[in-house]
């Protein structure tokens, strides 16, 4: 089965292909095919990356709107020096990360009404719903009837018991649906999944920490989320690359009543906070890494405080699930700073955590870096979020061919 996989995110839009020949082989095969558009250009140019069979190359668009580049983009699928496929008839499905699908959509074929439901929600992720539809309804034009299947970002998260969904405004927002939604679920259900198949067991209590720009924490008890740290939007919880996580509401009161548009407060807490906000140098943690080897006090801080945020939030994590037999790093800085994995790991010390430092040093990827008496597993794990929408789509196709809008069981 060939399987197109749309992932839009506010700044890139990354396009894979993938050939399935089975749901769960011993490791995620490597797409035919992958491209991406990045949005960070001057003068609405876009960058395109591409690479099929060993070859990448790359282009630079110059004034082009979104869906043109992206129309662009997939028309190297089947011209050009990367062509993987002789016509878009070979496509047999296609899948689409969507980032909020409320509380009703788990994985779903795209119907009219399910592009309704997430053209509803645009409010609350404004930037990657757009660009979700905005991709659903080219691929519409270009492939006609293939089935598109939808997997949310919100799915994994869509059971947690209310008591970890409910925020104790008044009661009212309980009927206006404001509740802790949780965000990055591909991302953390794909890594519960890894874990069972790399340790060949399921684990009971799991702490997934996905720290990339974004960056939430999940508690998984068996196999379920029970618990995470980003809210009604993907801005609560940690502090991150550009936003701020939770932060006291008391503070947006104020800045309002100092005369703060809600634009204006949300591009402060979205863009400009968080490690760049404090740094004042950058949202990448390799830079704040140099800049505090040369000595900058506010870098020092960012990094201190980020590492200070996430062990409060992975406590309240921890005690969600009474303990913990397994943490799982993930993502840009949890997958590639082996320096923030061993100040988590020595603060979990006290609970007969050990790690091991030549492991932890030399890059692993879906590997055990604790050590053979650690009391809890550490397992770095690269997610791979395009994977996991390929296996949906799979099962989605081949477990209920004939039914719209069919919600998986998770
Ligand atoms: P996104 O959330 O945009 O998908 P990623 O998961 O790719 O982002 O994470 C990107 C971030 O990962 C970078 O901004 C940087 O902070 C961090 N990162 C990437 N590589 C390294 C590294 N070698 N050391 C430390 N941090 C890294």
């Amino acid at each position: 089965m060939k399987i197109l996989v749309l992932n839009a995110g506010s700044s890139s839009h990354k396009c894979c292909l993938y050939k399935i020949e089975e749901l769960f082989p011993d490791a995620p095969p490597a797409p035919l095919w992958e491209a991406q558009l990045d949005w960070h250009r001057p003068d609405n140019a876009a960058l395109l990356v591409r690479t099929a069979a060993g070859e990448k190359l790359e282009e630079e668009l110059l004034s082009v709107s979104r869906a043109d580049a992206l129309l662009h983009l997939l028309m190297t699928l089947w011209q050009g020096r990367t062509q993987v496929i002789q016509n878009l008839q070979e496509i047999d499905v296609v899948g689409h990360r969507v980032v909020h699908g409320g509380q009703k959509y788990q994985a779903s074929v795209v119907t009219d009404e399910v592009k309704d439901e997430i053209a509803s929600l645009i409010p609350l992720a404004p930037t990657h719903n757009e660009a979700n539809l905005e991709g659903i309804e080219i691929i519409e034009e270009l492939l006609g009837n293939v089935p598109q299947i939808a997997v949310f970002d919100t799915a994994f998260h869509s059971r947690i018991p209310d008591i970890a969904a409910t925020y104790p405004g008044p009661y009212n927002w309980i009927e206006q649906d404001i509740r802790r939604y949780g965000f990055h679920g591909i991302s953390h259900q794909y890594c519960t999944q890894r874990t069972a198949q790399i340790l060949g067991r399921e684990v009971e209590r799991l702490i997934v920490c996905h720290l990339g720009n974004g960056a939430s924490l999940t508690a998984v008890k068996s196999g379920r989320s029970i618990n995470t740290t980003m809210g009604y939007t993907p801005l609560d919880g940690l502090m991150m690359g550009t936003r701020s996580g939770a932060v006291d509401p008391g503070i947006l009161i104020h800045l309002m009543r100092q005369g703060y548009s809600a634009d204006q407060l949300d591009q402060m807490l979205n863009k400009e906070s968080g490690l760049k906000g404090i740094s004042g140098i950058s949202h990448d943690m390799r830079e704040i890494d140099d800049a505090i080897a040369q000595g900058n006090k506010q870098a020092k801080l960012a990094r201190d405080l980020y590492l200070h945020r996430l062990q409060s939030c992975l406590g309240s994590m921890l005690m969600s699930l009474g303990g913990i037999d397994v943490i799982v790093f993930t993502a840009g800085i949890g997958e590639h700073s082996a320096g923030v994995r061993a100040e988590i790991c020595n603060a979990l010390a006290f609970l007969g955590l050990k790690i091991d430092a030549a492991k932890n040093n030399s890059d692993p990827v879906d590997q055990d870096i604790a050590t053979t008496e650690s009391s809890v597993r550490v397992l770095v794990i690269h997610t791979q979020e395009d994977w996991a929408i390929a296996q949906d789509c799979w099962r989605c196709l081949t477990s209920y061919p004939s039914q719209v809008h069919q919600v998986l069981s998770l």
